[in-house]
C-alpha cells in the first residue's frame, strides 16, 4: 500500500505532527528539525518523543523523513556559512537519535560560482567529518532542480557524493518529483527510462524516499516551484505512473505541496485511490 504524508510544521512538537498526520490520512510525514531559514533548534521533549512513539507504532507506521534548514549550504564560498552548515547538521544528526531509525534530507548546497568539483569537495568534507558509524539515522541527499548553481541536479553529481563519502551506508537519495522534472528529466513521457538511468547511474537499492510535488514551470526550467497535485506541468496520469511504478513500491512519500490541512487530505485520498489497480 502506497506509503503517503505531507510536510508538516514542527512548531508544536513530535506529538502534534503525529496526531496531525493521523487526520490527514497519512502514514509518513516530513518536517523541518528548526526553523528552515534561520538556524534555531528548539529542545528534544523526551516526553512529546514517548508520546509521539507511542501513538506511531500503535498505528504500525514506519519511517518519516527529517528535512534539514535550506540556509544549510555546506559548500558555500563564505566560511561562517559552511560552519553553520556543519554545525546544524551535526546537531540535528545528534537529535534525530531522539526518534532512531529515521530519514534525514538535505539539499546538497550551492556552490555560488567555486564550481561542481569544489562544491563537491566541500559537502563530502562535512559528510566525513558529521556522519557517525553508530548513527541510526539515515541521511538523504535531494535531487535538485539546478537553480542558480545548486549541486545535485544530475545523478551523476549525486552519486559522486555518495561515492567520495566514507560512511556511504549511512546516506541514500530522496527523489523529487518537481526537482527532476526541473532538472530536465523527463518523468512525464519517459519515466521508465529516468528510472533505468538512476539505477545504472546510481543503483535504485539507494533510493529511499520520494517528494511528490507537481511543477508550476516545464521540464529542464531550473526554477524549483512546486505546483499541487495535477495542477502542474508534470500532471494526474503521470503521477499514477509514478506512485504505481515497481521502482518505488515501498518508499515513503511526501508532498510538498502548496495546500492546507483540507487540501492534502484531499491530495492524499486521490493518490490512495489511483495507486489502486483499476
Ligand atoms: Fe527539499
Ligand atoms: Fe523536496
Ligand atoms: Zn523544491
Amino acid at each position: 500500500m502506497l506509503r503517503i504524508g505531507s510536510h508538516l510544521s514542527s512548531s508544536k512538537g513530535y506529538e502534534a505532527m503525529g496526531r496531525q498526520a493521523l487526520k490527514l490520512g497519512a502514514d509518513t510525514f516530513a518536517f523541518f528539525t528548526r526553523n528552515p531559514r534561520g538556524g534555531s533548534a528548539k529542545a528534544i521533549d523526551l516526553k512529546d518523543v514517548e508520546r509521539f512513539q507511542l501513538i506511531w507504532k500503535a498505528q504500525g507506521y514506519g519511517k518519516i523523513t527529517a528535512h534539514a534548514p535550506y540556509t544549510l549550504n555546506a559548500c558555500s564560498d563564505k566560511e561562517e556559512v559552511r560552519r553553520f552548515a556543519w554545525e546544524a547538521f551535526a546537531d540535528d544528526l545528534a537529535r534525530m537519535e531522539y526518534t532512531p531509525g529515521n530519514y534525514y534530507n538535505f539539499h546538497p548546497g550551492s556552490h555560488v560560482g567555486q564550481g561542481v568539483e569544489t562544491g563537491i569537495q566541500w559537502i563530502v568534507k562535512m559528510l566525513n567529518a558529521c556522519l557517525k558509524p553508530e548513527q541510526t539515522t539515515i541521511v538523504l541527499l535531494e535531487t535538485m532542480a539546478g537553480k542558480g548553481s545548486e549541486i545535485g541536479r544530475t545523478f551523476e553529481e549525486l552519486k559522486r557524493i555518495l561515492d567520495e563519502t566514507a560512511l556511504s551506508d549511512k546516506m541514500g537519495i530522496c527523489l523529487d518529483t518537481c526537482h527532476v522534472w526541473d532538472a530536465g528529466y523527463d518523468i512525464v513521457e519517459d519515466l521508465d527510462g529516468v528510472v533505468a538511468e538512476f539505477d545504472r547511474v546510481i543503483g535504485l537499492q539507494h533510493l529511499k524516499a520520494v517528494h511528490i510535488n507537481d511543477s508550476m514551470n516545464p521540464k529542464g526550467s531550473h526554477k524549483d516551484r512546486h505546483a499541487r497535485i495535477g495542477e502542474g506541468f508534470i500532471g494526474l496520469p503521470a503521477f499514477e505512473r509514478i506512485i504505481r511504478h515497481p521502482a518505488f513500491r515501498d518508499l515513503p512519500f511526501i508532498l510538498e505541496t502548496p495546500n492546507d490541512d483540507a487540501g492534502w487530505t484531499a491530495e492524499i485520498s486521490m493518490l490512495r485511490a489511483l495507486e489502486k489497480p483499476l
